[in-house]
């Protein structure tokens, strides 16, 4: 199928550009486009009739990443297959890595963008489990040149529904290094290897002096209520030495607490036999790499 009539076609250089043209045209009438992987099956089907596009791929500084000692900058156009590539996301930022490697097929990871899977929110993402876990500042510019940074549960309303305003451009994500060492992880579980996920998990530890859990975060993907942190499992490895108990009782907690829906592909309880075992995966990745592992 394709998409109806666009109007007007755009690739702006600049983000200025972008937003002076976005600010030409009523609420609705103009997209950006990033990557494509979601927005076009929604201007195939006519969910979405935007009359103009505006093509973000040829402005530079969206894209990229940059660590340094304090904090990891992502440009908003950064492709996953970018950050499945880069090795420098390790540790406490590997989680990204592990989304990034499995979005999609081949293809999906060339195109689709961290940005624009963010600003979609779709129900079953993995990027938003994973930027909730790792405690994301989302960056966003406006016409005039405005610009906010919003914490990413705050940005993550509700699937198909961000804080960013109509013209707004979410120009990056920033990331805080952790004080002491930290690890994560991600995994998800689909009907199709490397496809949307029924269940996705992340988990985001730091240790402290003695080897204690001093800070946990975990993002869920995949349930009815979009992206959302379990803070039943994250109470539970506060303070833990990150033992194989303590994790099992983390992701009971979370499985009890989750709102699960059944649905053709799984029902309540099988999506709840998924927190518990990806999630007991994933925690025992994120203390091991918190540790040191390179795995
Ligand atoms: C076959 C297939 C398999 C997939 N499997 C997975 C999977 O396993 N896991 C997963 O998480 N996702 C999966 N996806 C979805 C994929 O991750 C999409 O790439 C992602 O949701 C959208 O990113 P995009 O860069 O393509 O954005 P687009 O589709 O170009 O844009 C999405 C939305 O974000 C807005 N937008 C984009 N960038 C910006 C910006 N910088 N500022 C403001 N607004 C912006 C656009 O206006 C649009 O509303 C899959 C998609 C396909 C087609």
């Amino acid at each position: 199928m394709f998409p109806a009539n666009i109007e007007h076609y755009s690739r702006p250089a600049t983000i200025d550009e972008a937003l002076a043209t976005s600010a030409r045209f009523e609420d609705g009438e103009a997209m950006f486009i990033a990557g494509g992987q979601s927005l076009m099956q929604a201007m195939k089907s006519r969910m979405t009739r935007p009359r103009c596009l505006i093509d973000l791929q040829a402005i530079a500084e969206l894209r990229g990443i940059c660590p340094d000692a304090n904090a990891l900058s992502i440009g908003a156009m950064t492709r996953y297959a970018t950050i499945a590539a880069d090795e420098r996301l390790s540790g406490y930022f590997a989680a990204l890595r592990d989304a990034a490697s499995h979005v999609g097929d081949r293809q999906v990871r060339n195109r689709g963008t961290i940005g624009g899977s963010c600003c979609w929110n779709y129900v079953a993402s993995c990027m938003p489990a994973v930027v909730l876990a790792l405690g994301a500042e989302m960056q966003l510019r406006a016409a005039g040149g405005a610009s906010r940074s919003v914490a990413a549960e705050d940005f993550l309303i509700a699937p198909l529904e961000t804080a960013r305003t109509e013209h707004e451009i979410l120009l990056g994500l920033r990331f805080q290094a952790p004080a002491g060492r930290g690890g994560s992880a991600y995994q998800k579980w689909g009907l199709v290897k490397d496809a949307l996920p029924v269940v996705g998990v992340c988990v985001a530890v730091t240790l402290d002096a003695a080897g204690r859990c001093a800070s946990a975060r975990v993002g869920l993907a995949g349930l009815s209520a979009g992206a959302h942190r379990a803070t039943a499992a994250e109470q539970v490895l506060l303070g833990s030495a990150g033992d194989a108990a303590a994790i099992a009782k983390a992701f009971d907690a979370a499985a009890e607490a989750a709102e699960v829906q059944g649905d053709k592909w799984a029902n309540t309880a099988y999506r709840q036999n998924l927190i518990r075992t990806l999630g007991q995966a994933v925690a025992t990745s994120a203390f091991a790499r918190a540790a040191g592992s390179k795995e």
